[in-house]
């Protein structure tokens, strides 16, 4: 058995030459925060969680008086991650794991909610996160929570329908997630900020903040040839029109 929904964490909204660095700044853009569920006969996973639910109204306190002046919380009513889970009528202590893409705010800002899963996160992303060089928000990941480090791709659920895939650059250890059903279905890979939208994807725009380059290009490349060579389908991390269309919160993607 698998499940995969999208649950909504509500949006952010921001200068657009965040995202695309060549724009002149001055134009908003809305862009959506996601958080997937997958239900696998051997056990629920959770990949990212959104942005805290304090960030609503406490914005610098939670997450800093530079963020927050960059980045507008807007959320409706259940659009966090355990408000959307209460909507499949599943609690924090249901989920077995939660698989961190990277630990910037609009990815990890809820996993403290977590604190029974396992945590999957790449051994690059842990180690930055811990090292002098840290610029992470330590109320996102420096929790007493079980990590379980990963050097490199990790099949989940040992049967191949569930891989974490690093996609390094946009930090160093990104990773994004592959769904390939048993018995040749659909695929679908959440890239989740290995690439923002699909035009990030098209042109290879690199943000202001990417961490590595060329090992971003590198990552997007690969992303392309997963789509156009083995019609994998790409759910991009930040992507509003591709957003709208999905089948989201009690509507499984499939
Ligand atoms: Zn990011
Ligand atoms: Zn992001």
């Amino acid at each position: 058995m698998l499940k995969v929904f999208a649950l909504s964490c509500g949006a952010l909204e921001f200068d657009r030459s965040l995202f695309f660095p060549g724009e002149a700044p001055g134009t908003r853009l809305v862009a959506p925060v996601s958080s997937y569920l997958v239900v696998h006969s051997k056990g629920r996973l959770i990949f990212d969680t959104g942005v805290h639910c304090d960030a609503r109204t406490d914005p610098a306190g939670r997450l800093g008086k530079r963020i927050a002046e960059l980045f507008k919380l807007r959320s409706g009513k259940d659009e966090d991650v355990v408000s959307q889970l209460a909507l499949l009528e599943l609690a924090p202590a249901d989920i077995d794991y939660v698989a961190c893409s990277h630990f910037h705010f609009d990815h990890c800002g809820c996993n403290a909610s977590f604190p029974r899963a396992v945590f999957l996160a790449q051994r690059a992303e842990l180690a930055i996160a811990r090292s002098d060089r840290n610029r992470y928000n330590p109320k996102d990941w420096d929790l007493p929570v079980e990590y379980r480090e990963l050097d490199g791709e990790h099949d989940v659920f040992g049967d191949g329908s569930v891989v974490l895939l690093p996609t390094p650059g946009h930090t160093a250890g990104h990773q994004s997630m592959w769904i390939r059903p048993a018995g040749g279905g659909q695929q679908f890979l959440m890239t989740a900020d290995a690439s923002y939208t699909r035009e990030h994807l098209e042109k290879t725009i690199l943000p202001g903040n990417t961490y590595d380059a060329a090992e971003m290009a590198r990552s997007m490349e690969m992303l392309r040839n997963l789509r156009d060579r083995k019609g994998v389908t790409l759910l991009y991390g930040h992507d509003a029109e591709q957003w709208r269309a999905l089948p989201q919160t009690t509507r499984p993607l499939f």
